[in-house]
């Protein structure tokens, strides 16, 4: 099964208009240089997709590129539900991607596996690509539980969302433990729990389920990408604090 490396910066609750601007100007020059052969896109702050969407009909990146959004509400149509950013808003804006389920979003705002896939499914049905991400703590990790926790998050999206809106998007390993810290996940540690989410995937449906791409995210940079990315079941990655320089973005896409 051939699938498509696909590459996706998540900004979280960083960057201005300014920066924006600037990212989207350099990348866009790196890739007129010297084109990436990857599929890539970049989350970031709904406040900003507007500064990414309209130059990208305008002007498209080299290659297939795409802007999304962090998070969805799980919300559908319109109503009081203060704060919240439904899906059809952000494909308004331009939203292709949109990442659901961040470990920061389920630790820090409660997300339950019910909460995110609800999202998955709002995301999906509002005609967006979910990115879909799943992970264990470092704890569950120590206590052997890292096959349970990442299949119990896979099965209740499968079960309210469908296979359908994975297919649509992607799923991306991110282990807590990893996000942030410098220090990627070591490739032993990588590719059983990659093989573990294939299995689970091919197992709702052997066609689609070996179709998905499923990235790798934590601490993903320049130096460690290609060899992440080289793994069997490893069909790209998820990154974030080096996605929001232009240049280490780039790096990394041309790694693949
Ligand atoms: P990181 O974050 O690359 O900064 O570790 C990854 C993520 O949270 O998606």
């Amino acid at each position: 099964m051939s699938r498509i490396p696909l590459v996706v910066g998540n900004w979280k609750m960083n960057g201005s208009l300014a920066s924006s601007d600037a990212w989207l100007r350099e990348f866009r020059e790196l890739c007129r240089k010297d084109a990436v052969r990857c599929e890539s896109g970049l989350c970031v702050p709904s406040a900003y997709l507007l500064a990414f969407t309209p130059k990208l009909d305008s002007e498209p990146v080299a290659g297939e590129f795409h802007v999304g959004a962090e998070d969805v509400s799980d919300r559908v149509g319109t109503g009081a539900f203060t704060g919240e950013v439904s899906g059809d808003m952000l494909r308004d804006l331009g939203a292709w991607w949109c990442i659901v389920g961040h470990s920061e979003r389920r630790t820090l705002y409660g997300e339950t596996d019910e909460r995110v896939a609800e999202k998955v499914k709002a995301a999906y049905d509002a005609g967006l690509h979910p990115i879909l991400c799943v992970g264990e703590t470092l704890e569950e990790r120590n206590a052997g539980r890292t096959r349970e926790v990442v299949l119990r998050q896979i099965a209740a999206v499968l079960s309210v969302a469908g296979i359908e809106a994975l297919e649509a998007g992607a799923v991306a390993y991110e282990p807590l433990w990893a996000i942030g810290t410098g220090v990627a996940a070591g490739t032993d540690q990588i590719e059983p729990v990659h093989a573990v989410i294939r299995g689970a995937l091919e197992e709702a449906d052997p066609v689609k389920g070996g179709a998905i791409r499923i990235l790798y995210g934590g601490s993903v940079k320049p130096q460690n990408a290609a060899e992440i990315i080289a793994l069997p079941d490893v069909d790209g990655a998820l990154v974030g604090g080096a996605s929001l320089d232009a240049g280490n973005f780039y790096r990394i896409c041309a790694a693949v």
